[in-house]
């Protein structure tokens, strides 16, 4: 009897656009695995899945083997997202100890599992090894059956403040800002980076502006003197 957490709802997302990822170096022997950075989309919907502020899990991007592919019900490349809401709609883990875990950078050794688009509810290309997960019997997240949580360990690798939790000391405190994109569908962070500089170009050229008219125009009293 399949067990869901009806309570988990599905999210609609922003768009249907690649998400940026980003090629890591390889290792001998090891797969393509690359970082999946965390969109303004995703996070907002991840804000609501969690009824918290993601930013205070300082998660900016995970590790994945593999790049994400279309989802062929609604066309949504699979997220990070997709992880969480399996795990919560197959009533694994609840929000507040996921949410902790991310918090913590807690991970677990083992990051295969059947993942289910949190959009429409298929399975993704994401599977569990050897269908240990019964994926294969379950192509929509409804028929998907209970499976035990002491094998479910969280999702990808999660990447920011691993160096620093491997060396001891405490997670970082500031807040994470993620924009709309990093990099584009290539991998590349050339575009943000020139709108970033634009940005800062044209603010700086309507400081200067006001500088000066401030200048030419002299004190201004604005209180009524009498
Ligand atoms: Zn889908």
């Amino acid at each position: 009897m399949p067990i869901v957490n009806q309570d988990v709802h599905f999210l609609p997302s922003g768009n249907k656009i690649k998400p940026p990822t980003k090629l890591l170096p390889v290792r001998d022997g090891e797969r393509d695995t690359y970082l999946w950075y965390i969109t303004k989309d995703e996070y907002l919907r991840l804000n609501k899945i969690f009824g918290h502020e993601f930013q205070e899990t300082g998660l900016g991007g995970t590790k994945v083997v593999g790049l994400p592919s279309p989802c062929p019900g609604c066309g949504k490349y699979t997220e990070f997202i997709d992880w969480v809401w399996t795990a919560l709609r197959r009533g694994v883990h609840t929000r507040e100890f996921m949410f902790n875990a991310l918090k913590q950078g807690r991970q677990g050794a083992e990051n295969m599992h059947d993942v289910y688009c949190s959009e429409c509810g298929l399975l993704t290309p994401v599977r569990s090894r050897d269908n240990s997960e019964g994926g294969l019997d379950a192509p929509t997240i409804d028929q998907a059956k209970p499976i035990e949580r002491s094998k479910y360990d969280l999702m990808p690798e999660l990447l920011e403040r691993k160096e620093e939790l491997a060396a001891g000391r405490p997670a970082k405190k500031e807040v994470v800002m993620w924009d709309e994109w990093w990099l584009d569908d290539k991998g590349s962070t050339a575009a943000y980076r020139a709108r970033i500089a634009k940005q800062k170009a044209e603010a700086e050229a309507e400081a200067k502006l006001k500088a000066e008219s401030a200048k030419k125009e002299g004190p201004v009293c604005n209180l009524i003197c009498v």
